[in-house]
């Protein structure tokens, strides 16, 4: 045991006999200075998990915090190109490093790695793992205070393996208003309460549009059902974002960065507030 022994293993590198058994955390480079890790879920693909993580870092980023992006959405990673970035990640025997975007992001994917971005990734469950154990093992992390984790999407394997070996020190849920009426939420609550990972919030995006013409909220879902799950769970509701042009348009143009929008206040406020 180390003499600064603190008991927590999930917090400290060093790798001794008195180990909390069975823990599958992995350990950072030794170069990397990672402060709170932010895990970014949600119950399938395409609800918006990919921009609200890159927003969130935007976010943090314009506070003055060193922040950074991990792209463990391995089969449909897109953090790369909602920043507008075409360059390559570059790597030497003992690391790989980070791109850094334009306001200092510092962002890994496996679109950074591969030859071709649009080639697919055609990998089986534990390569998919591997590499977002290596994003995190084998990346030079360069003195992050909030590193946001675009998560593999659903309670599978993947994002299972990535709770248990990433020490996450908590999870913002993204749901689309379909989403709310059906059990996938409470799968992903589940997931991250055996995991013993404390949960943010819950944000609902693609909430509702906007009319162009007088402003008036358009319930394209009906109702919203956010207040009711936000209560059976437990859990804070960190905001409702609209279904906007300026968002879609942003990531389609790699904009991300130049997006204004105060959607985010309260989910900021929420992790700055994280003990
Ligand atoms: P996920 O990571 O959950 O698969 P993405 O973040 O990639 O989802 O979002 C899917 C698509 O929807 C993207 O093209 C994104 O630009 C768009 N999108 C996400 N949220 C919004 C929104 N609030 N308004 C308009 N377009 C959005």
């Amino acid at each position: 045991m180390s003499e600064s022994c603190n008991q927590d293993c999930s917090s400290c590198s060093k790798s001794c006999a008195s180990r909390e058994p069975g823990s599958l955390l992995e350990k950072p480079h030794a170069q990397s200075r990672i402060g709170k890790v932010i895990g970014v879920v949600s119950g399938k693909g395409g609800v918006g998990k990919s921009m609200i993580s890159s927003m969130l870092a935007v976010n943090f980023q314009k506070k003055g915090y060193r922040t950074a992006i991990m792209d463990a959405d391995i089969t449909g990673p897109s953090i790369p190109k909602v920043f507008g970035v075409t360059e390559k990640a570059t790597g030497d025997e003992n690391a790989i490093y980070p791109v850094v975007t334009k306001s200092g992001i510092q962002i890994m994917s496996v679109n950074l790695l591969l030859e071709k971005d649009t080639d697919p990734v055609i990998w089986r469950g534990p390569v998919i793992a591997g590499t977002v154990k290596q994003f995190w093992q084998d990346v030079v992390w360069d003195n992050v205070d909030y590193m946001f984790v675009d998560m593999p999407p659903g309670t599978g394997d993947v994002p299972l393996t990535v709770f248990q070996s990433i020490p996450i020190d908590g999870i913002v849920i993204v749901t689309s208003p379909q989403e709310l009426v059906s059990m996938i939420v409470g799968k992903a609550v589940k997931m991250a309460q055996m995991m013993n990972v404390p949960i943010v919030g819950i944000i609902e995006n693609m909430s509702y549009a906007e009319c162009p013409d007088c402003g008036k909220p358009i319930k394209i879902f009906g109702e919203s059902h956010i207040k009711e799950v936000a209560v059976k769970y437990h859990l804070p509701v960190l905001g409702q974002i609209p279904i906007t042009p300026s968002i879609s348009g942003a990531s389609d143009a790699g904009n991300v960065e130049e997006l204004d929008g105060d959607w985010f206040a309260v989910t900021v406020s929420a992790i700055e507030a994280m003990p």
